[in-house]
């Protein structure tokens, strides 16, 4: 069948990429974009050679977290012709938005059909070169982006992202049943919670758990799947995402260090 070549194409396509992570999560604005930003930089930091694919068509947001935003990607010659699109490195990552490509004042309201060909190219058309990990930051939710990806491309695992309370944990479960179900059989790595509780600087023995405690734990526990741990609610996170330096580059030891542990645990 078509999906079959697809993603046999994929395969010799991405044959220097030695693992594919996806990371996912039911709803939107759980975090799953600073999470794939800053695992990839815990990876990086680990001498791994990483790159990062913006898969969230509708709603980019790495040419943002990583400071390239209004940059313009180079074209180079692969010999047949046919130009590659030179992903933007920063902070030792390869990185890749359709944010990149498009005018940031112009909405996509593309079709299902063109945002799987701008997938697709995504990977046959970006050189993406010799990798250790690519970190794919999906698109939130579970549709037909997702299967057109996950057949597109060998993903190697997903983390998913939650955050702890019941409306996003509904969602996280959607995710998690279609990435295991029995066509697509991805392996899940583990379930990050994010936003798990907040410790203001002049109290900083308390643990504020504003959207409830544990959910994103007991969910792992419900699905057997690895938990990997408990990302709290930092100001600097935010703002690291905001500037264009994720915490894992910035300045912030504290917030970082939590963020390489959490890198190490992950794979
Ligand atoms: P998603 O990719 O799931 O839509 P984002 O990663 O874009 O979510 O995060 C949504 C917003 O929340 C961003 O402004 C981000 O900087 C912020 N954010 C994410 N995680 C944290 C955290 N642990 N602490 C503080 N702010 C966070």
């Amino acid at each position: 069948s078509n999906t079959t070549s697809n993603r046999t194409d994929a395969k010799t396509l991405l044959s220097g990429v030695k693992n594919i992570i996806a990371v996912v999560s039911g709803k939107g604005g759980v975090g799953k974009s600073t999470v794939s930003a800053n695992l990839a930089l815990a990876l990086a930091a680990d001498g791994a050679k990483v790159g990062l694919m913006d898969a969230d068509i509708y709603g980019p947001s790495q040419h943002i977290m990583f400071g390239v935003r209004g940059e313009r990607p180079m074209m180079k010659d692969n010999g047949d012709g046919k130009g590659l699109i030179v992903p933007m490195e920063r902070f030792g990552i390869k990185v890749m938005s359709i944010g990149l490509l498009i005018d940031e004042k112009q909405a996509v309201v593309w079709r299902g059909p063109m945002v799987s060909s701008a997938i697709r190219q995504f990977v046959s058309d970006v050189d993406w070169g010799e990798l250790d990990y690519l970190i794919i930051d999906m698109p939130p939710g579970t549709g037909d982006i997702h299967l057109t990806i996950v057949q597109t491309v060998p993903v190697t695992g997903v983390i998913v992202v939650t955050t702890p309370q019941l409306v996003a944990l509904a969602d996280a479960k959607k995710g998690i049943a279609m990435f295991s179900q029995a066509q697509l059989k991805v392996p899940v790595i583990g379930l990050v919670e994010n936003m798990s509780y907040f410790t203001p600087a002049e109290l900083p023995d308390n643990k504020y758990y504003l959207f409830g405690k544990d959910g994103g734990k007991h969910l792992a526990e419900e699905f057997d799947i690895p938990f990997l741990g408990q990302i709290p609610i930092v100001q600097s996170i935010r703002e690291g995402g905001d500037i264009g330096v994720p915490i894992m580059v910035s300045d912030d030891v504290i917030t970082k260090k939590a963020f390489e542990n959490f890198g190490h645990n992950t794979v």
